[in-house]
């Protein structure tokens, strides 16, 4: 179950949380949340499900503990990929569709978007994933582990 967790992960003190709660929603403002705990990893994904979701970006992530998001407003609605083994479920604004979350079916954390937090700014990417799969035109910042894949996933 911790596989999904390489411990560095969890060795990254965040920093992004230390005005708690961190708040945000939804581009309409239907759904909202705060985020009550610390994130245990915040980076960037450049798989091609995260490039058809961020407009072709790579997408930009805080890990959250399972209990550590408060929904309130609108409950989201979800998607689950029906082809796919082990299907990440995805949960958006019902609304006007902004993708907020998902989480993987063998772990408990969220991957909350930080494009939907009131004020994205002080997130810092400190690694990135799916590499392999990038494109010519998306950058990583100086310094930080980049990863071909999920590492430890297996
Ligand atoms: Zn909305
Ligand atoms: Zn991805």
């Amino acid at each position: 179950m911790s596989s999904m967790f390489p411990h560095w992960y969890r060795d990254m003190s965040d920093q992004t949380t230390q005005n708690d709660p961190l708040a945000g929603g939804c581009y309409c403002g239907a759904v909202r949340f705060e985020v009550v705990e610390p994130a245990i990893g915040q980076g960037q994904c450049h798989c091609r499900a995260c490039q058809h979701i961020a407009g072709g970006a790579p997408q930009y992530f805080l890990l959250v503990p399972k209990d550590g998001l408060h929904w309130s407003g609108k409950g989201c609605a979800t998607f689950k990929k029906p082809d796919l083994e082990d299907a990440v479920t995805r949960y958006f604004c019902p609304d006007c569709g902004t993708h907020i979350a998902t989480r993987r079916p063998d772990q408990s954390a969220w991957v909350l978007k930080v494009g939907t937090l009131d004020d994205p700014s002080d997130f810092a990417p400190r690694f990135a994933i799916c590499y392999a799969q990038a494109q010519p035109f998306h950058m990583v910042p100086d310094g930080i582990p980049v990863f071909d894949d999920i590492p430890n996933r297996a």
